[in-house]
């Protein structure tokens, strides 16, 4: 049998090709659009198709739809967490945060991440995969939908790398970002990365208007190559040319994440050497205090060495803020909903 085809996938253009295929007219593209962007859970929502082109539909395509496993509301600020159930059994997290400017998501974009690094949740080699534009496009849809609140920023920050899973996230960014669909410009999507290399450069190449960051957490090789061992792949010298290429191809400026985890990147040497290396670099430094991941050796900075840190970088003339924390009584940093299921699952 034929591979049914993953219709909220496609592209605008592709959903025409695939009407001429059925023999139907090209408008119905438009028509079936607009609804799969609407988050409809059956092709029979889709009222305005005849009755034999929604049942072809069924026949010849899947239509994804995730099922909200778990959910955490916090009490603190309101946000919210999702673990969603993809059609393989797999789970992926989500997570919706209001902010004074709007309602902004961050998207998972593999469903466990293969990079390793020791501060993050969301490590899981063996039950990693790409997830799919669709499954991808769905964690907003979906959040929308039971939430009853409008999306307006996404940040491709939960669980995943996704410049190893390029191709489904360039997708991705097409079709949210069409204005027949959920419609949000680059402008307000920020894609990060733990600094695949050769990919950012490919990333340049496409000039997307949106804010690439940088998982950088640590100034030197050395540290960081202890924490993030993708940094034996792409050491700094390589990883910061690629940061200049990327500004220099975009104008876009790039924002650098930095963990703050105490004795390990918030001395003042780090600082320092911080400093040296982003000097004269037209871009913005985003201080995160670690979030303790159970088991983790790696303790926290304390609030007043995350002032004194940033105060060294703005005295020497960089831009650096400290990211706010959201969600603090749901463990709303991602990977660890998803891992404690899958405890509870194998047990
Ligand atoms: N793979 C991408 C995007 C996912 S992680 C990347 O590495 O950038 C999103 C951000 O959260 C990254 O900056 C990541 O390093 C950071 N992060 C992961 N675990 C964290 C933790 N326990 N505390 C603080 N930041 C964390």
């Amino acid at each position: 049998m034929e591979e049914k085809i993953c219709i909220k996938s496609l592209l605008p253009g592709e959903l025409e090709q695939l009407m001429a295929e059925l023999g139907e007219p090209r408008y119905r593209a438009g028509q079936i659009f607009k609804w799969l962007h609407q988050g409809v859970a059956s092709f029979d929502e889709m009222s305005d198709l005849p009755k034999a082109l929604r049942a072809r539909l069924e026949e010849t395509c899947v239509l994804t739809r995730p099922e909200i496993l778990r959910k955490q509301v916090s009490r603190l600020d309101g946000t919210i967490k999702y673990l969603f159930g993809l059609s393989d059994g797999n789970s992926i997290e989500t997570v919706l945060m209001e902010y004074e400017h709007g309602n902004s998501i961050c998207v998972s974009t593999q469903a466990g991440c293969k990079m390793g690094c020791v501060f993050c949740a969301s490590f899981d080699p063996a039950r990693s995969r790409n997830l799919t534009p669709a499954e991808i496009l769905d964690e907003i849809l979906f959040a929308q939908k039971d939430s009853g609140r409008k999306v307006s920023n996404i940040v491709l920050m939960g669980t995943g790398e996704p410049l190893d899973n390029f191709d489904n996230v360039m997708r991705f960014l097409k079709l949210v970002s069409h204005p027949d669909g959920i419609n949000i410009g680059m402008r307000h999507i920020s894609l990060s990365t733990c600094g695949l290399v050769p990919m950012i450069d490919e990333l340049a190449r496409l000039k997307l208007q949106l804010t690439l960051s940088v998982s950088l957490h640590a100034p030197n090789n050395e540290t960081r190559s202890s924490i993030m061992p993708v940094n034996r792949r792409y050491p700094l010298e390589e990883l910061m040319p690629a940061c200049r290429r990327y500004f220099k191809a975009t104008g876009r400026r790039i924002s650098f994440e930095y963990a703050m985890i105490r004795g390990v990147t918030d001395t003042r040497e780090c600082a320092r050497q911080l400093i040296g290396l982003l000097k004269g670099f037209n871009c913005h430094v985003n201080l995160i205090p670690l979030n303790h991941v159970e088991g983790s050796p790696l303790i926290p900075s304390t609030k007043e060495d995350v002032r004194r840190f940033q105060n060294e970088l703005i005295k020497n003339g960089l831009n650096a803020t400290v990211r706010r924390s959201l969600g603090g009584d749901i463990s709303a940093s991602c990977g660890q909903l998803r891992r404690q299921r899958n405890k509870e699952v194998s047990q």
